[in-house]
Protein backbone atom coordinates (compact mmCIF):
# COMPACT_ATOMS: atom_id res chain seq x y z
CA UNK A 1 0.00 0.00 0.00
CA UNK A 2 1.70 3.23 -0.87
CA UNK A 3 2.07 5.85 1.80
CA UNK A 4 0.79 8.66 -0.37
CA UNK A 5 -2.61 9.12 -2.42
CA UNK A 6 -3.10 8.14 -6.36
CA UNK A 7 -2.61 10.76 -8.44
CA UNK A 8 -6.10 11.75 -9.51
CA UNK A 9 -8.19 14.59 -8.29
CA UNK A 10 -10.80 12.63 -5.92
CA UNK A 11 -7.91 10.57 -4.27
CA UNK A 12 -5.43 13.86 -3.58
CA UNK A 13 -9.19 15.89 -2.37
CA UNK A 14 -9.87 12.97 0.08
CA UNK A 15 -6.02 12.85 1.54
CA UNK A 16 -4.71 16.75 1.11
CA UNK A 17 -8.57 18.33 0.88
CA UNK A 18 -10.17 20.03 -1.67
CA UNK A 19 -8.54 23.35 -3.51
CA UNK A 20 -11.60 24.05 -4.65
CA UNK A 21 -13.17 24.66 -1.28
CA UNK A 22 -9.14 26.21 -0.38
CA UNK A 23 -8.75 23.34 1.92
CA UNK A 24 -4.87 22.45 1.93
CA UNK A 25 -4.14 26.21 2.08
CA UNK A 26 -5.46 25.70 5.78
CA UNK A 27 -3.39 22.61 6.27
CA UNK A 28 0.32 24.01 5.61
CA UNK A 29 2.78 24.33 7.89
CA UNK A 30 6.31 25.22 7.75
CA UNK A 31 9.05 23.44 7.20
CA UNK A 32 12.43 25.07 8.13
CA UNK A 33 15.29 23.67 5.51
CA UNK A 34 18.75 22.42 6.88
CA UNK A 35 20.94 24.25 4.57
CA UNK A 36 19.91 28.11 2.90
CA UNK A 37 17.40 27.92 0.21
CA UNK A 38 16.57 31.22 -1.98
CA UNK A 39 13.93 31.92 -3.55
CA UNK A 40 14.71 34.17 -7.40
CA UNK A 41 17.82 35.00 -5.39
CA UNK A 42 16.50 35.95 -2.08
CA UNK A 43 17.30 34.06 0.96
CA UNK A 44 13.97 32.21 2.80
CA UNK A 45 13.81 31.02 5.95
CA UNK A 46 11.03 27.98 5.72
CA UNK A 47 8.80 26.47 2.66
CA UNK A 48 5.60 25.80 3.64
CA UNK A 49 3.98 22.77 2.84
CA UNK A 50 0.88 20.42 3.62
CA UNK A 51 1.47 19.07 7.13
CA UNK A 52 0.52 15.29 6.03
CA UNK A 53 3.44 15.37 3.81
CA UNK A 54 5.68 18.33 5.70
CA UNK A 55 7.75 15.33 7.36
CA UNK A 56 8.55 13.59 4.79
CA UNK A 57 9.59 16.73 3.14
CA UNK A 58 11.56 17.66 6.12
CA UNK A 59 13.74 14.15 5.90
CA UNK A 60 14.37 14.48 2.27
CA UNK A 61 15.97 17.58 2.82
CA UNK A 62 17.69 16.24 5.49
CA UNK A 63 19.52 13.52 3.66
CA UNK A 64 20.46 16.10 0.57
CA UNK A 65 22.48 17.72 3.75
CA UNK A 66 24.00 14.74 5.07
CA UNK A 67 24.87 13.51 1.05
CA UNK A 68 26.11 17.13 0.81
CA UNK A 69 28.70 16.56 3.92
CA UNK A 70 26.23 18.98 5.39
CA UNK A 71 28.33 21.85 3.18
CA UNK A 72 26.37 24.63 1.96
CA UNK A 73 28.51 25.51 -1.15
CA UNK A 74 28.14 21.96 -2.09
CA UNK A 75 24.48 22.16 -2.19
CA UNK A 76 24.53 25.63 -3.92
CA UNK A 77 26.66 23.78 -6.71
CA UNK A 78 24.19 20.96 -7.43
CA UNK A 79 21.24 23.48 -7.68
CA UNK A 80 19.56 22.50 -4.43
CA UNK A 81 19.38 25.81 -2.82
CA UNK A 82 17.42 27.40 -5.39
CA UNK A 83 13.64 26.88 -4.56
CA UNK A 84 11.37 27.36 -7.11
CA UNK A 85 7.82 26.91 -5.42
CA UNK A 86 5.90 24.76 -3.42
CA UNK A 87 2.07 25.09 -2.42
CA UNK A 88 0.67 27.19 -5.32
CA UNK A 89 -3.26 27.06 -6.05
CA UNK A 90 -3.21 27.13 -9.59
CA UNK A 91 -4.58 24.48 -12.05
CA UNK A 92 -2.09 22.34 -14.26
CA UNK A 93 -1.29 24.53 -17.34
CA UNK A 94 -3.68 24.14 -20.30
CA UNK A 95 -6.74 22.47 -17.80
CA UNK A 96 -7.62 25.75 -16.64
CA UNK A 97 -11.74 26.34 -16.27
CA UNK A 98 -12.84 27.35 -19.24
CA UNK A 99 -9.61 25.98 -21.78
CA UNK A 100 -10.39 25.93 -25.20
CA UNK A 101 -9.73 22.47 -26.20
CA UNK A 102 -12.73 21.92 -23.26
CA UNK A 103 -10.40 19.49 -21.06
CA UNK A 104 -11.58 19.54 -17.12
CA UNK A 105 -9.94 21.90 -15.17
CA UNK A 106 -7.56 20.08 -13.28
CA UNK A 107 -5.68 21.23 -10.07
CA UNK A 108 -1.78 21.25 -10.37
CA UNK A 109 0.31 19.50 -7.58
CA UNK A 110 1.41 22.04 -6.30
CA UNK A 111 -1.93 23.62 -5.26
CA UNK A 112 -2.39 20.15 -2.64
CA UNK A 113 0.62 21.50 -1.17
CA UNK A 114 2.66 18.38 -1.85
CA UNK A 115 4.77 19.25 -4.55
CA UNK A 116 8.13 21.20 -4.68
CA UNK A 117 10.37 22.48 -7.56
CA UNK A 118 13.89 23.05 -7.23
CA UNK A 119 16.20 25.24 -9.35
CA UNK A 120 13.78 25.36 -12.33
CA UNK A 121 15.81 27.65 -14.55
CA UNK A 122 18.55 24.78 -15.10
CA UNK A 123 15.78 21.82 -14.92
CA UNK A 124 12.68 23.20 -17.29
CA UNK A 125 9.57 20.82 -18.45
CA UNK A 126 10.98 18.71 -21.11
CA UNK A 127 15.03 18.82 -20.40
CA UNK A 128 15.27 15.08 -19.99
CA UNK A 129 16.94 14.50 -16.78
CA UNK A 130 17.69 18.39 -16.53
CA UNK A 131 20.68 18.98 -14.23
CA UNK A 132 18.80 17.02 -11.11
CA UNK A 133 21.58 15.33 -8.92
CA UNK A 134 20.75 11.84 -8.27
CA UNK A 135 21.09 12.54 -4.35
CA UNK A 136 18.07 14.36 -4.61
CA UNK A 137 15.94 11.83 -6.76
CA UNK A 138 17.67 9.55 -4.10
CA UNK A 139 16.26 11.71 -1.10
CA UNK A 140 13.07 12.08 -2.21
CA UNK A 141 12.13 8.69 -3.86
CA UNK A 142 13.10 7.06 -0.20
CA UNK A 143 10.03 9.13 0.94
CA UNK A 144 8.19 7.83 -1.49
CA UNK A 145 7.85 10.64 -3.72
CA UNK A 146 7.52 10.83 -7.54
CA UNK A 147 10.04 12.81 -9.85
CA UNK A 148 8.77 14.92 -12.82
CA UNK A 149 12.01 13.43 -14.55
CA UNK A 150 10.64 10.32 -14.65
CA UNK A 151 7.21 11.36 -16.44
CA UNK A 152 6.96 9.41 -19.39
CA UNK A 153 6.96 11.25 -22.94
CA UNK A 154 7.39 14.81 -21.06
CA UNK A 155 9.43 15.72 -18.32
CA UNK A 156 9.37 17.90 -15.48
CA UNK A 157 13.06 17.43 -13.71
CA UNK A 158 12.12 20.37 -10.98
CA UNK A 159 9.33 18.76 -9.50
CA UNK A 160 8.85 16.47 -6.94
CA UNK A 161 5.34 15.55 -5.42
CA UNK A 162 4.27 13.78 -2.59
CA UNK A 163 1.75 10.81 -4.14
CA UNK A 164 1.55 8.06 -6.05
CA UNK A 165 1.10 6.40 -9.61
CA UNK A 166 0.68 2.87 -8.57
CA UNK A 167 -1.24 0.92 -11.15
CA UNK A 168 -5.00 1.03 -10.64
CA UNK A 169 -7.31 -2.24 -11.11
CA UNK A 170 -7.50 -1.22 -15.27
CA UNK A 171 -5.74 -3.79 -16.99
CA UNK A 172 -4.39 -1.81 -19.89
CA UNK A 173 -4.80 1.56 -18.30
CA UNK A 174 -0.79 2.74 -19.70
CA UNK A 175 -2.45 2.85 -22.87
CA UNK A 176 -5.23 6.03 -22.36
CA UNK A 177 -3.96 7.15 -18.50
CA UNK A 178 -1.71 10.28 -19.66
CA UNK A 179 0.95 11.64 -17.68
CA UNK A 180 0.74 15.21 -16.20
CA UNK A 181 4.12 16.91 -16.64
CA UNK A 182 4.92 20.79 -17.00
CA UNK A 183 3.57 21.17 -13.53
CA UNK A 184 6.20 23.21 -12.18
CA UNK A 185 4.97 26.51 -10.43
CA UNK A 186 5.06 29.90 -12.29
CA UNK A 187 2.13 31.60 -11.28
CA UNK A 188 3.61 33.00 -8.17
CA UNK A 189 6.63 34.12 -9.43
CA UNK A 190 7.28 35.52 -12.80
CA UNK A 191 10.71 34.93 -12.91
CA UNK A 192 10.87 31.34 -12.58
CA UNK A 193 10.90 30.74 -15.83
CA UNK A 194 9.79 27.80 -17.95
CA UNK A 195 9.11 24.49 -17.18
CA UNK A 196 5.34 24.85 -17.04
CA UNK A 197 4.29 24.33 -20.90
CA UNK A 198 1.21 22.62 -21.96
CA UNK A 199 0.19 19.56 -20.44
CA UNK A 200 -1.49 17.83 -23.17
CA UNK A 201 -0.56 14.77 -21.88
CA UNK A 202 -0.55 15.83 -18.53
CA UNK A 203 1.63 14.70 -16.01
CA UNK A 204 3.77 16.12 -13.47
CA UNK A 205 1.62 16.61 -10.46
CA UNK A 206 -1.80 16.13 -12.27
CA UNK A 207 -3.01 13.27 -14.81
CA UNK A 208 -6.04 13.93 -16.22
CA UNK A 209 -7.13 10.77 -17.89
CA UNK A 210 -7.48 12.12 -21.65
CA UNK A 211 -8.50 8.24 -22.21
CA UNK A 212 -10.18 7.22 -25.95
CA UNK A 213 -8.67 6.84 -29.06
CA UNK A 214 -7.64 10.66 -29.39
CA UNK A 215 -6.13 10.43 -26.12
CA UNK A 216 -4.05 7.28 -27.03
CA UNK A 217 -2.94 8.42 -30.41
CA UNK A 218 -2.15 11.95 -29.02
CA UNK A 219 0.12 10.34 -26.65
CA UNK A 220 1.62 8.21 -28.84
CA UNK A 221 2.42 11.34 -31.18
CA UNK A 222 3.77 13.33 -28.29
CA UNK A 223 6.07 11.09 -26.94
CA UNK A 224 7.70 10.40 -30.10
CA UNK A 225 7.89 13.68 -30.92
CA UNK A 226 9.28 14.75 -27.82
CA UNK A 227 12.05 12.04 -28.27
CA UNK A 228 13.23 14.07 -31.17
CA UNK A 229 13.13 17.06 -29.77
CA UNK A 230 9.49 18.70 -30.84
CA UNK A 231 7.69 19.85 -27.50
CA UNK A 232 4.38 21.55 -28.88
CA UNK A 233 2.60 18.62 -29.84
CA UNK A 234 0.94 18.02 -26.89
CA UNK A 235 -1.84 20.60 -26.92
CA UNK A 236 -2.78 18.92 -30.37
CA UNK A 237 -6.48 19.14 -30.71
CA UNK A 238 -8.94 15.87 -31.99
CA UNK A 239 -8.70 17.46 -35.58
CA UNK A 240 -4.99 17.99 -35.62
CA UNK A 241 -4.57 14.39 -34.70
CA UNK A 242 -7.22 13.38 -37.62
CA UNK A 243 -4.84 15.63 -40.08
CA UNK A 244 -1.78 13.79 -38.86
CA UNK A 245 -2.92 10.45 -39.62
CA UNK A 246 -4.17 11.37 -42.70
CA UNK A 247 -0.83 13.25 -43.81
CA UNK A 248 0.69 10.15 -42.09
CA UNK A 249 -1.70 7.59 -44.55
CA UNK A 250 -0.66 10.45 -47.68
CA UNK A 251 2.91 10.20 -47.36
CA UNK A 252 2.78 6.31 -47.28
CA UNK A 253 0.58 6.10 -50.71
CA UNK A 254 2.89 8.75 -52.09
CA UNK A 255 6.08 6.69 -51.29
CA UNK A 256 3.99 3.76 -52.55
CA UNK A 257 4.03 5.61 -55.87
CA UNK A 258 7.54 6.57 -55.94
CA UNK A 259 8.63 2.64 -55.37
CA UNK A 260 6.59 1.31 -57.96
CA UNK A 261 7.62 3.62 -60.53
CA UNK A 262 11.14 3.04 -60.10
CA UNK A 263 10.69 -0.69 -59.51
CA UNK A 264 8.53 -0.92 -62.82
CA UNK A 265 9.37 1.99 -65.17
CA UNK A 266 7.05 4.66 -66.01
CA UNK A 267 5.43 2.59 -69.07
CA UNK A 268 4.57 -0.13 -67.22
CA UNK A 269 3.12 1.69 -64.10
CA UNK A 270 1.13 4.07 -66.42
CA UNK A 271 -0.05 0.98 -68.02
CA UNK A 272 -1.45 -0.47 -64.84
CA UNK A 273 -3.41 2.67 -64.05
CA UNK A 274 -5.17 2.76 -67.32
CA UNK A 275 -6.31 -0.74 -66.95
CA UNK A 276 -6.90 -1.06 -63.17
CA UNK A 277 -7.79 2.86 -62.24
CA UNK A 278 -8.51 4.96 -65.22
ZN1 LIG B 1 6.35 21.45 -9.91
Amino acid sequence: MPRWPHDDPASLAAFYGDPDKGEPGKQLKPVIPPFQMYYAGKPIAKIMFHVKAAGALAAALDEIWRECGRDQHKVDRLGLSVFSGAYNPRYVRGYEPGNKEGRKPRWSNHAYGAAIDFDAEHNGFNTGHGTMPQLAVAAFKRQGALWGGDYQGRTDPMHFEFCSRAPTATPLSFLGEVQADGDSDQSGAGEVAGSDAPAGTPAGGAAPSAGGFFGRVRNWVTAGASSIGLTSLGAMTNGEVVAMLLGFVLLILVAGFLISLWLWGKQSVADWIAKHIA
